[in-house]
Formats: structure tokens, sequence, C-alpha cells
């Protein structure tokens, strides 16, 4: 289940990667960015929990990635696609 996929809007790839070494969901972010410009992750990010993978989101927007504004709404939700 993915939230959000690279596109002309979107710098990232977010999906659901399993269920964590914690109860926690894990999550996956690659970034289209880093991975063209070895920035802060040319690899993927993994965590565990929603909440981290929203600061992650965070962190991305506040650097000036593209991410497109139903990426925390679904995230919060647990609502992606398929
Ligand atoms: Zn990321």
């Amino acid at each position: 289940m993915s939230y959000v996929r690279w596109s002309t809007k979107s710098d990232l790839y977010i999906y659901q990667s399993g269920e964590g070494e914690t109860d926690e969901t894990e999550h996956t972010c690659w970034s289209a960015q880093n991975v063209l410009l070895d920035g802060p992750h040319p690899e993927p990010f993994v965590c565990d929990g929603t909440e981290a993978m929203i600061e992650h989101v965070r962190a991305h927007i506040a650097q000036g990635d593209a991410v497109p504004k139903f990426v925390i709404p679904r995230l919060e939700a647990g609502q992606g696609f398929n």
C-alpha cells in the first residue's frame, strides 16, 4: 500500500513496507531528489510508526521538496492506495 508516488508534483514515494520491529507499522520513503542529488537520504528512509513518517515528511516539506497536501492526511488516516 502506498501513500504517494513519484510524479511531477511529488519528490517522494512512500509506502507501508511491513509490520516493523515494534507493534507499529513500518513505512519506507524514497526521495527522488535525494537519490538523484545524493542528498540527506540517498538510501530509503525506513521507520516504525505513522508519527515518525509524518515527522519525516514535514522535514522534506521544510527543505522545499515537492510533497502533495494529501500525504499527511492519508498517513494519519492509514488510507493508502494500491
Ligand atoms: Zn524521505
